[in-house]
């Protein structure tokens, strides 16, 4: 389980990405509540510059709120691989598996390419966001009856 301030590592996340950050924070918790205890968080929201000091490519989805790093505590990647993906798929997110990388291996996530990112999907404890979810019903509601007029 981490925070929205885990996943920002300190910086602070501009208002607009905060929405981004917040459902990669869901889908980061929901695949670490399936495996208790086996993952270890990396990196999250990355600022431009912060992004650039770690050789991110300049549009990587870290930038946006919209990519996180973790990897397993035993190493074991292969094991935990299928797993995670079916849960990512849930999400509308995949994986890119870096676990060969030199020195940093991890599993990263981000949106599938053309993916509808489903946030009404949540793991448990993720009130806040449904609560969201009813102020854009009402948004809507008063929109509507807004046209009708
Ligand atoms: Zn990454």
């Amino acid at each position: 389980m981490i925070t929205l301030s885990q996943f920002a590592k300190g910086a602070t996340i501009p208002a607009e990405l905060v929405p981004n950050a917040q459902i990669t924070v869901n889908v980061l918790n929901a695949v670490f509540e399936a495996f208790p205890g086996v993952f270890l968080f990396s990196s999250g929201y990355r600022t431009p510059a912060h992004n650039a000091a770690v050789g991110g490519v300049p549009d990587s989805f870290h930038v946006k709120g919209f990519a996180g790093d973790f990897y397993p505590n035993d190493g074991n990647f292969a094991k935990y691989k299928s797993g995670v993906i079916s849960i990512l798929d849930r999400f509308g997110f995949e994986l890119i598996d870096e676990s060969k990388k030199p020195n940093a291996a991890h599993f990263h996530i981000e949106p599938q390419p053309g993916a509808t990112i489903k946030t009404n999907i949540l793991p448990s404890g993720s009130a806040d966001k449904n609560s969201n979810g009813l102020a854009w019903l009402f948004f809507l509601g008063i929109a509507v009856i807004a046209l009708r007029d």
